[in-house]
């Protein structure tokens, strides 16, 4: 289905809108050279209703996006927008897509001048936490580095996780990992790399790598530590997982052949990502914005 169409009402530069009822023009600067930045936001319910998890670190790495590409980006606009969305189609649990892209405004590469919009999307989601475990396989591509492309939701950078993703499929796994030249673990196409080894839970870091909001909440539930990790030392963990907005805590298989055989760790850790999630732990009420 549209992904677009499943929402009853969008938010659209100011207004929301029936979705049926908006169209982009085909010289939308964005769908030529990807100059958009976008969020990937949950929320979930809770016994007071509806709660967004960590809306102003999203807004904020929005922003940096935002701001990366030259745009009039306004958090307190967007947060209203999210907001006025989630009331407007009355959700539950929800996945939010807040996009903001540069319009039609000629052909050319300097965007100064060029026309900003602002969408926002909500799509109701039903939430499977710790569902099958993921089988992973590393791509023959490497993440975009930081030198060459900021890790933020900038829209042209995702088309590095696509290629991953599509070679990954191709090749019979569900998803894709980075390494860099130099052997450290990167991330996934969407999601960030954590470890279990001997009990003590590792959070992957590299530079090249988006700072994921649900890899912090998750060093802030466990208390992992955060370094870089090469792949031998990755593969020879107990268990290891991914985590992100979307992909909340889901654990890993197998990469490329090599099998992890448990995720009994990975299992307590979104048991415990669950409750903060839907504000039944005693850490993380802060993390909640009651729609
Ligand atoms: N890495 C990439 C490339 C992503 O697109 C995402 C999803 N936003 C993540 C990691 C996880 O980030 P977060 O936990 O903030 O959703």
């Amino acid at each position: 289905p549209s992904a677009t169409a499943t929402t009853q009402k969008l938010w659209y530069d100011g207004e929301l809108a029936d979705p049926r009822a908006l169209q982009a023009t085909l010289g939308t600067h964005a769908m030529h050279y990807g100059s958009g930045v976008f969020e990937g936001i949950r929320a979930y319910a809770t016994k007071r209703g509806a709660a967004v998890f960590r809306l102003a670190e999203h807004m904020e790495r929005m922003r940096k996006g935002a701001e990366a590409l030259g745009m009039r980006f306004d958090p307190a606009q967007a947060t209203e927008a999210v907001l006025a969305t989630m009331r407007a189609n009355r959700h539950g649990d929800a996945y939010i897509r807040p996009l903001a892209w540069y319009g039609d405004g000629g052909f050319g590469l300097d965007v100064e001048g060029k026309p900003e919009h602002l969408m926002v999307a909500t799509t109701a989601t039903n939430v499977h936490l710790g569902g099958n475990r993921t089988r992973v396989s590393v791509s023959k591509w490497r993440r975009n580095p930081a030198d060459s492309l900021p890790p933020l939701k900038l829209c042209g950078a995702y088309v590095n996780s696509i290629l991953a993703k599509r070679d990954a499929k191709g090749r019979g796994f569900d998803e894709a990992m980075f390494t860099d030249a130099d052997g450290f673990v990167v991330e996934c196409t969407g999601a960030n790399l954590f470890m279990v080894r001997g009990g003590k839970v590792t959070a992957v870091e590299h530079r090249d790598a988006l700072p994921g909001i649900t890899r912090d909440t998750l060093i802030q539930l466990t208390g992992a530590e955060s370094r870089p990790v090469r792949f031998e030392e990755f593969v020879e963990a107990d268990e290891v997982f991914a985590c992100g907005t979307a992909a909340e805590v889901a654990p890993i298989a197998e990469i490329d052949g090599h099998a992890f055989r448990d995720s009994v760790v990975t299992r307590e850790i979104a048991a415990a990502y669950a409750a903060a999630v839907r504000g039944e732990s005693r850490t993380g009420a802060h993390w909640l914005t009651e729609v």
